[in-house]
């Protein structure tokens, strides 16, 4: 099956296979040598996926597209002030080839003419081990995502011909902007835009600029991040020559062209776009190329200034503690307690890339809830990245919440946990999940209402059990008399999921949780049952397989009622079967009701 992706790209190569507008680039007589119908066109996505049609695997030399990627390299090494100084990031409106220096201190106007991207190459540092073309080829190699080679003939064809160039290479040592003999630098220069590379490899070394600076092919960092936006500016702004103005209205993309008949685009943070084709325009950019990017940037809407989506926002949903609980069921007291007070702990939920514009609103909501809550939980576990800007807003706001007395926590925070921690954040205010959040705030407001507060009894008589809330001494007696007693180390399964339920269970003393196996190796909580609490119930008045394990958290101890003798209190003792069933019942009727108020609190 074909990708209507692919098809898109075809319908493009087919519908301009037949322009033949444009001439070779001939001053450089290898040039010439070119086919005039090598034609292809590659999208590289930022996960490192290829489509292309025509003639992708073509080698031609990468010419002035090698321009924009090794500017990169020398803002690495000598830093971005430095470069500036010596070389300006203005459009200069001219040709590629002029000799346009800023009059007064000689400065190229920008890296992407020529004048500029020699200046650049003697900014690139001669290490000890690798001259300056090795480091050009290993910077661009990473970029492409494979190594890359010199076409030693096109070199030595722009290398005899190539007097303009050396012209303005002594400019630029003429007025200093570059400080050693400038011949080096030109043949450094010429073998850089030698370089042989495919349609490809321009779309995936858009694809790196797109995704930061990391290849997505290979994983390997290929451009610092910090310089990527630099590079990606003047290529906006200065990428396509005197036709940079035009491009970006129509086209909307930072981009670079090169006379071997490659274009390489960048949508930032989503894709690379790599177009070849060897016939060019007066301005030395391939007319093919051009016309496939416009057509392209119009029908999948890839203007940079008119996105078609927004980011979403980061704030997913929001509720408190009188709506979702921790899962445990709470002594009647504390549950209440609970719903009273329940506005204090506050659990929002975040989603996407928080980033200024998505994470402000989240800002904002913190502030206006300051004075209704004293903990906040947000959840972390829809979050794909947080950047700089929102960990420094968040440290800030977290330290003016606690100085307003509202704690700050975080859950499903594992990955982002060594940014929050390099923000100042404790790893005690990080839980492994929203459960053990929403616990450790309930415990505290808990603490903070209920004088003398203690969560759960640490044992309950039968009669103290809720479903025998009902029964009278002689009842009772029954009871105590004929259920089983079973004890359990803490750790201990006392259920299996899919077992038969022949048996409906009280807490006498400890505690026991039901868990939800995920898979063979991950389980999640589901409830807690403590001191005067029955669990199993489901099962066993409806006949199905148990449908959860219970695993006993503390040495817990239990009554039992069997199937038997449940049998036996039903003919013997109807009324005693009917006031156990209407506890039941009565407790099923509050847990549905409290599970309504939670579905409808996470479903808004
Ligand atoms: N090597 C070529 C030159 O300097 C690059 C020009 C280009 O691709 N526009 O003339």
């Amino acid at each position: 099956m074909k990708s209507p992706v692919t098809q898109i790209l075809r319908t493009l190569h087919e519908r301009y296979a037949s322009l033949r507008e444009g001439h070779l680039a001939d001053y450089i007589p290898e040039l010439t040598k070119a086919d005039p119908d090598w034609f292809g066109i590659c999208i590289a996505t930022r996960d490192g996926h290829v489509y292309e049609v025509g003639d992708t695997r073509q080698k031609f030399t990468i010419q002035s597209i090698s321009k924009a990627i090794s500017y990169g390299l020398a803002l690495e090494d000598r830093g971005e002030e430095h470069v500036l100084s010596r070389i300006g990031v203005e459009p200069s409106g001219d040709a590629f080839n002029a000799i346009s220096l800023k009059p007064g201190s000689g400065a190229p106007f920008n890296p992407m003419i020529n004048a500029g991207a020699i200046a650049t190459c003697g900014q690139i540092l001669n290490t000890g081990t690798e001259t300056r073309i090795q480091r050009i080829t290993e910077y661009l190699s990473r970029c492409a995502g494979g190594q890359l080679a010199i076409d030693e003939q096109v070199y030595r064809s722009e290398s005899a011909t190539g007097h303009r160039n050396r012209a303005i290479g002594w400019m630029l040592r003429n007025f200093g902007i570059i400080d050693e003999d400038p011949r080096d630098i030109v043949e450094t220069y010429f073998q850089q835009c030698s370089l042989l590379v495919t349609c490809a490899d321009l779309a995936v070394m858009g694809a790196t600029l797109a995704n930061q600076g990391l290849n997505p092919l290979t994983g390997e960092r290929a451009i610092a991040h910090e310089y990527v936006d630099n590079v990606l500016g003047v290529m906006a702004s200065c990428g396509m020559y005197d036709w940079s103005g035009e491009w970006i209205y129509r086209v909307g993309l930072p981009a670079k062209s090169g006379v071997g008949g490659g274009i390489l685009a960048v949508l930032p943070g989503q894709l690379g776009i790599g177009v070849f084709s060897p016939l060019l325009d007066a301005q030395g950019n391939s007319v093919r190329a051009i016309r496939v990017c416009m057509d392209l940037a119009r029908d999948l809407a890839l203007h940079m200034f008119n996105p078609s989506a927004v980011p979403p926002p980061a704030l997913r949903r929001a509720y408190n503690a009188t709506q979702v609980n921790s899962r445990r069921r709470l002594p009647v007291d504390a549950f209440r307690t609970l719903r009273r007070y329940g506005e204090r702990i506050r659990v929002m939920e975040l989603q996407g890339a928080l980033l200024f514009s998505t994470f402000e609103p989240v800002i904002r909501e913190l502030v206006r809830q300051a004075p209704y809550c004293q903990h906040v939980i947000l959840n972390l576990a829809y979050v794909a990245s947080i950047d700089d800007v929102c960990l420094r807003m968040l440290r800030d706001i977290g330290k003016q919440l606690g100085d307003y007395g509202v704690k700050l926590v975080f859950c499903h925070a594992a990955r982002l946990a060594k940014s929050l921690t390099a923000a100042g954040f404790e790893l005690d205010v990080m839980f492994p999940n929203e459960d053990a959040a929403l616990e450790s705030c309930e415990n505290a407001v808990l603490a903070a209402v209920m004088q003398d507060h203690r969560m759960e009894p640490e044992s309950a008589t039968l009669a103290e059990c809720a479903i025998f809330a009902d029964c009278d001494p002689e009842e009772i007696r029954l009871l105590e008399e004929r259920m089983e007693s079973i004890s359990h180390a803490a750790g201990e399964t006392i259920i299996q999921t899919g077992s038969r339920a022949d048996e409906l269970f009280v807490v006498t003393s400890g505690s026991v949780e039901v868990r939800l196996r995920l898979d063979s190796n991950r389980s999640q909580r589901l409830d807690v049952f403590s001191p005067g609490m029955s669990f199993g119930e489901l099962a066993f008045l409806d006949g199905s397989p148990r449908s959860a394990d219970i695993v006993a958290v503390a040495p817990v101890k239990c009554r039992v009622i069997n199937r038997p003798f449940f049998d036996e209190i039903g003919a013997r003792h109807p009324s005693l079967k009917a006031k156990i069933l209407n506890r039941i019942a009565l407790q099923l009727c509050e847990r549905l009701r409290q599970a309504n108020v939670e579905i409808s609190a996470l479903r808004s």
